[in-house]
Protein backbone atom coordinates (compact mmCIF):
# COMPACT_ATOMS: atom_id res chain seq x y z
CA UNK A 1 0.00 0.00 0.00
CA UNK A 2 1.64 3.59 -0.98
CA UNK A 3 2.21 5.55 2.18
CA UNK A 4 0.16 8.45 1.17
CA UNK A 5 -2.89 5.70 0.36
CA UNK A 6 -3.00 5.60 5.19
CA UNK A 7 -5.46 8.16 5.65
CA UNK A 8 -5.39 9.57 9.06
CA UNK A 9 -3.61 6.57 11.18
CA UNK A 10 -2.90 5.81 14.81
CA UNK A 11 0.38 5.11 14.93
CA UNK A 12 0.54 2.94 17.78
CA UNK A 13 -2.61 0.71 19.02
CA UNK A 14 -3.80 -3.02 19.61
CA UNK A 15 -6.78 -5.02 18.53
CA UNK A 16 -5.38 -8.26 19.52
CA UNK A 17 -3.57 -8.90 22.74
CA UNK A 18 -2.82 -11.55 25.18
CA UNK A 19 -0.11 -11.05 28.20
CA UNK A 20 0.18 -13.12 31.84
CA UNK A 21 0.70 -9.23 32.79
CA UNK A 22 -2.89 -8.06 32.15
CA UNK A 23 -5.57 -11.34 33.28
CA UNK A 24 -8.73 -10.70 32.79
CA UNK A 25 -8.41 -7.73 30.06
CA UNK A 26 -7.11 -9.61 26.71
CA UNK A 27 -8.26 -8.29 24.15
CA UNK A 28 -9.37 -11.35 21.97
CA UNK A 29 -12.64 -11.07 21.04
CA UNK A 30 -13.12 -10.00 17.19
CA UNK A 31 -16.18 -8.98 17.75
CA UNK A 32 -15.35 -6.04 19.80
CA UNK A 33 -12.10 -6.08 17.89
CA UNK A 34 -14.37 -4.77 14.72
CA UNK A 35 -16.55 -2.50 16.84
CA UNK A 36 -13.85 -0.98 17.84
CA UNK A 37 -12.83 -0.46 14.42
CA UNK A 38 -16.30 0.92 13.29
CA UNK A 39 -15.91 3.26 16.07
CA UNK A 40 -12.34 4.56 14.70
CA UNK A 41 -13.81 4.70 11.02
CA UNK A 42 -16.44 6.63 12.51
CA UNK A 43 -14.36 9.14 13.87
CA UNK A 44 -12.63 9.63 10.49
CA UNK A 45 -10.02 7.42 11.27
CA UNK A 46 -8.28 5.74 8.15
CA UNK A 47 -5.29 3.46 9.94
CA UNK A 48 -4.25 1.26 12.49
CA UNK A 49 -0.41 0.61 13.54
CA UNK A 50 -0.97 -2.57 15.36
CA UNK A 51 1.91 -3.02 17.75
CA UNK A 52 0.80 -6.53 19.20
CA UNK A 53 4.61 -8.80 18.88
CA UNK A 54 5.02 -12.20 18.56
CA UNK A 55 3.34 -14.42 20.55
CA UNK A 56 0.80 -12.24 22.25
CA UNK A 57 -2.33 -13.53 20.60
CA UNK A 58 -2.76 -11.45 17.45
CA UNK A 59 -5.04 -13.46 15.52
CA UNK A 60 -3.29 -12.22 12.78
CA UNK A 61 -5.58 -14.81 10.81
CA UNK A 62 -8.57 -12.61 11.28
CA UNK A 63 -7.05 -8.91 10.25
CA UNK A 64 -8.20 -8.69 6.63
CA UNK A 65 -11.71 -9.20 7.20
CA UNK A 66 -11.61 -7.22 10.34
CA UNK A 67 -9.85 -4.11 8.39
CA UNK A 68 -12.44 -4.73 4.95
CA UNK A 69 -15.20 -4.52 6.79
CA UNK A 70 -14.20 -1.37 8.57
CA UNK A 71 -12.68 0.13 5.64
CA UNK A 72 -9.83 0.46 8.32
CA UNK A 73 -6.01 -0.65 7.07
CA UNK A 74 -3.96 -2.59 9.71
CA UNK A 75 -0.72 -2.90 9.68
CA UNK A 76 -0.12 -5.94 11.76
CA UNK A 77 3.77 -6.43 13.74
CA UNK A 78 6.23 -8.84 14.82
CA UNK A 79 9.07 -8.50 17.12
CA UNK A 80 8.94 -9.52 20.56
CA UNK A 81 8.18 -7.60 23.68
CA UNK A 82 9.90 -7.56 27.36
CA UNK A 83 10.38 -11.17 28.85
CA UNK A 84 7.99 -11.21 31.68
CA UNK A 85 4.86 -11.30 29.03
CA UNK A 86 5.96 -15.05 27.77
CA UNK A 87 6.50 -18.40 29.47
CA UNK A 88 10.26 -19.65 29.78
CA UNK A 89 9.48 -22.53 27.29
CA UNK A 90 8.75 -19.97 24.35
CA UNK A 91 11.48 -17.78 25.09
CA UNK A 92 13.81 -20.57 25.31
CA UNK A 93 12.39 -22.08 21.95
CA UNK A 94 12.94 -18.68 19.66
CA UNK A 95 16.53 -18.74 21.35
CA UNK A 96 16.84 -22.08 19.58
CA UNK A 97 15.28 -21.28 16.63
CA UNK A 98 16.66 -17.73 16.30
CA UNK A 99 14.89 -14.74 16.64
CA UNK A 100 15.97 -12.69 13.92
CA UNK A 101 14.71 -15.08 11.38
CA UNK A 102 11.57 -15.39 12.79
CA UNK A 103 11.12 -11.43 12.73
CA UNK A 104 12.19 -11.68 8.98
CA UNK A 105 9.67 -14.89 8.21
CA UNK A 106 6.80 -13.15 9.90
CA UNK A 107 7.98 -9.84 7.73
CA UNK A 108 8.09 -11.44 4.04
CA UNK A 109 6.01 -14.72 4.51
CA UNK A 110 3.94 -14.50 6.67
CA UNK A 111 2.44 -14.83 10.57
CA UNK A 112 1.87 -18.47 11.16
CA UNK A 113 0.27 -20.16 8.10
CA UNK A 114 -2.30 -17.40 7.60
CA UNK A 115 0.17 -15.62 4.69
CA UNK A 116 -0.74 -12.22 6.53
CA UNK A 117 2.58 -10.52 7.16
CA UNK A 118 3.94 -8.11 9.32
CA UNK A 119 5.00 -4.52 8.64
CA UNK A 120 7.51 -3.39 11.12
CA UNK A 121 8.95 -4.58 14.39
CA UNK A 122 8.32 -4.10 17.88
CA UNK A 123 10.84 -4.66 20.41
CA UNK A 124 10.74 -3.19 24.11
CA UNK A 125 12.99 -1.58 26.54
CA UNK A 126 13.36 -1.58 30.63
CA UNK A 127 12.75 0.87 33.21
CA UNK A 128 15.75 3.14 33.21
CA UNK A 129 17.81 0.78 31.13
CA UNK A 130 17.99 -2.43 28.63
CA UNK A 131 18.48 -6.05 30.15
CA UNK A 132 20.01 -9.10 28.32
CA UNK A 133 16.33 -9.87 27.29
CA UNK A 134 16.30 -6.42 25.70
CA UNK A 135 19.49 -6.84 23.96
CA UNK A 136 18.46 -10.10 22.55
CA UNK A 137 15.92 -8.75 21.12
CA UNK A 138 17.16 -5.42 19.74
CA UNK A 139 20.14 -7.49 18.42
CA UNK A 140 17.24 -9.13 16.12
CA UNK A 141 15.28 -6.40 15.24
CA UNK A 142 18.34 -4.58 14.22
CA UNK A 143 19.50 -8.05 12.00
CA UNK A 144 15.84 -8.14 10.41
CA UNK A 145 15.67 -4.22 9.61
CA UNK A 146 18.81 -4.68 7.82
CA UNK A 147 17.48 -7.69 6.06
CA UNK A 148 13.86 -6.30 4.63
CA UNK A 149 14.32 -2.80 5.68
CA UNK A 150 11.19 -2.98 8.18
CA UNK A 151 11.06 0.12 10.91
CA UNK A 152 11.62 -1.13 14.95
CA UNK A 153 9.15 0.55 17.29
CA UNK A 154 10.16 0.27 20.60
CA UNK A 155 7.68 0.02 24.10
CA UNK A 156 9.82 2.74 26.10
CA UNK A 157 8.99 0.89 29.70
CA UNK A 158 7.23 4.47 31.34
CA UNK A 159 8.63 6.45 28.08
CA UNK A 160 12.18 6.04 30.22
CA UNK A 161 15.61 4.67 28.03
CA UNK A 162 14.97 6.72 24.93
CA UNK A 163 18.44 7.64 24.27
CA UNK A 164 20.09 4.08 25.68
CA UNK A 165 17.68 2.45 22.76
CA UNK A 166 18.84 5.10 20.04
CA UNK A 167 22.54 3.78 21.15
CA UNK A 168 21.96 0.71 20.76
CA UNK A 169 19.83 0.27 17.71
CA UNK A 170 21.87 3.07 15.93
CA UNK A 171 25.34 3.70 17.59
CA UNK A 172 25.40 0.01 18.11
CA UNK A 173 23.88 -1.86 15.45
CA UNK A 174 23.66 0.96 12.47
CA UNK A 175 19.96 1.11 12.55
CA UNK A 176 19.17 4.78 10.53
CA UNK A 177 17.83 6.84 13.10
CA UNK A 178 14.76 7.57 10.63
CA UNK A 179 14.21 3.91 10.61
CA UNK A 180 13.46 3.95 14.79
CA UNK A 181 10.02 4.36 16.27
CA UNK A 182 10.36 5.22 19.66
CA UNK A 183 6.74 4.89 21.56
CA UNK A 184 5.29 5.97 25.01
CA UNK A 185 7.46 9.68 24.79
CA UNK A 186 4.21 10.91 26.49
CA UNK A 187 4.84 8.90 29.77
CA UNK A 188 8.04 10.63 30.84
CA UNK A 189 7.55 14.48 30.17
CA UNK A 190 11.18 15.11 30.10
CA UNK A 191 11.79 17.41 27.36
CA UNK A 192 15.19 18.06 27.39
CA UNK A 193 15.71 13.71 26.16
CA UNK A 194 12.68 13.92 23.81
CA UNK A 195 14.57 17.33 22.09
CA UNK A 196 18.17 14.59 22.24
CA UNK A 197 16.13 11.93 20.72
CA UNK A 198 14.58 13.84 18.29
CA UNK A 199 17.91 15.43 16.87
CA UNK A 200 19.37 11.91 16.09
CA UNK A 201 16.04 11.61 13.51
CA UNK A 202 14.11 9.26 14.91
CA UNK A 203 10.20 9.39 15.08
CA UNK A 204 8.68 10.01 18.36
CA UNK A 205 5.07 8.84 19.04
CA UNK A 206 3.12 10.81 22.02
CA UNK A 207 0.65 7.38 22.15
CA UNK A 208 -1.67 6.69 24.75
CA UNK A 209 -3.72 7.95 26.96
CA UNK A 210 -3.64 5.23 29.65
CA UNK A 211 -5.36 5.02 32.77
CA UNK A 212 -2.42 4.07 34.57
CA UNK A 213 -0.50 6.83 33.33
CA UNK A 214 -3.38 9.82 33.62
CA UNK A 215 -0.56 11.98 35.86
CA UNK A 216 1.48 12.55 32.19
CA UNK A 217 -1.82 12.84 30.17
CA UNK A 218 -1.75 16.71 30.26
CA UNK A 219 1.90 17.24 29.69
CA UNK A 220 1.33 15.71 26.49
CA UNK A 221 0.42 18.95 24.67
CA UNK A 222 3.41 20.98 25.75
CA UNK A 223 5.77 18.20 24.98
CA UNK A 224 4.51 18.24 21.43
CA UNK A 225 4.62 21.95 21.08
CA UNK A 226 8.27 22.30 22.28
CA UNK A 227 9.13 19.21 19.47
CA UNK A 228 7.55 21.31 16.78
CA UNK A 229 8.91 24.95 18.27
CA UNK A 230 12.43 23.27 17.56
CA UNK A 231 11.49 22.39 14.11
CA UNK A 232 10.82 18.40 15.01
CA UNK A 233 7.52 18.42 13.81
CA UNK A 234 8.16 16.10 10.91
CA UNK A 235 9.00 13.06 13.23
CA UNK A 236 6.39 13.43 15.38
CA UNK A 237 3.16 10.35 15.85
CA UNK A 238 0.33 10.05 17.40
CA UNK A 239 -1.35 6.88 18.63
CA UNK A 240 -3.93 5.27 20.94
CA UNK A 241 -2.58 2.70 22.81
CA UNK A 242 -5.72 0.21 23.72
CA UNK A 243 -3.86 -2.52 25.65
CA UNK A 244 -6.97 -3.78 27.55
CA UNK A 245 -10.39 -4.62 27.09
CA UNK A 246 -12.20 -1.98 29.41
CA UNK A 247 -10.25 0.62 27.59
CA UNK A 248 -11.96 0.06 24.50
CA UNK A 249 -14.26 2.57 23.51
CA UNK A 250 -17.22 -0.17 22.84
CA UNK A 251 -16.78 -1.02 26.39
CA UNK A 252 -16.90 2.49 27.66
CA UNK A 253 -13.29 3.19 27.58
CA UNK A 254 -11.62 5.77 25.61
CA UNK A 255 -10.65 3.68 22.73
CA UNK A 256 -9.29 4.56 19.19
CA UNK A 257 -11.82 7.04 18.72
CA UNK A 258 -10.19 9.43 21.63
CA UNK A 259 -7.30 10.40 19.95
CA UNK A 260 -9.47 12.23 17.27
CA UNK A 261 -11.87 13.68 19.69
CA UNK A 262 -10.10 14.22 22.73
CA UNK A 263 -6.74 14.31 21.80
CA UNK A 264 -6.48 15.67 18.46
CA UNK A 265 -8.55 18.84 19.95
CA UNK A 266 -6.52 18.80 23.52
CA UNK A 267 -3.39 19.31 20.86
CA UNK A 268 -4.86 21.89 18.65
CA UNK A 269 -5.29 23.98 21.91
CA UNK A 270 -2.20 23.63 22.99
CA UNK A 271 -0.56 24.16 19.69
CA UNK A 272 -2.54 27.23 18.89
CA UNK A 273 -5.54 27.09 15.78
CA UNK A 274 -3.99 27.62 12.45
CA UNK A 275 -0.61 25.85 13.39
CA UNK A 276 -2.58 23.10 15.54
CA UNK A 277 -4.65 21.98 13.13
CA UNK A 278 -1.58 21.54 10.15
CA UNK A 279 0.42 19.59 12.82
CA UNK A 280 -1.64 17.26 14.35
CA UNK A 281 -3.21 16.73 10.81
CA UNK A 282 0.95 16.23 9.64
CA UNK A 283 1.33 14.24 12.58
CA UNK A 284 -1.60 11.33 11.66
CA UNK A 285 -1.01 11.45 8.25
CA UNK A 286 2.27 12.20 6.14
CA UNK A 287 4.37 11.87 9.58
CA UNK A 288 2.84 7.95 9.92
CA UNK A 289 3.40 7.29 6.12
CA UNK A 290 6.71 8.19 6.55
CA UNK A 291 7.69 6.31 9.46
CA UNK A 292 6.13 2.57 8.33
CA UNK A 293 7.45 3.23 4.45
CA UNK A 294 9.11 0.40 3.49
CA UNK A 295 10.29 -0.92 0.22
CA UNK A 296 9.79 -4.20 0.24
ZN1 LIG B 1 1.23 -0.83 22.80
Amino acid sequence: MAPERLGVCDAHDHLFLRSPQLPGQELDSAQAAADELAAFHAAGGRSVVQWTPHGMGRQAGRLPELSGAAGVHVVAATGLHQAVHYGPESLERLRAEGLAGVFVRELTEGIGRCGVRAGLIKVAGGFHGLDAHARWTMAAAAEAHRATGAPIAVHLELGTAALDVLDLLCGEWDVPPHRVILGHLNRSPDLAVHRKAAETGAFLAFDGPSRAHHATDWRMPDAVRSLADAGFGDRLLLGGDTTTAGARSVRGGPGMPHLLRGVRSRLQLALGEGVGAELTERMLTVNAGRAFAVEW
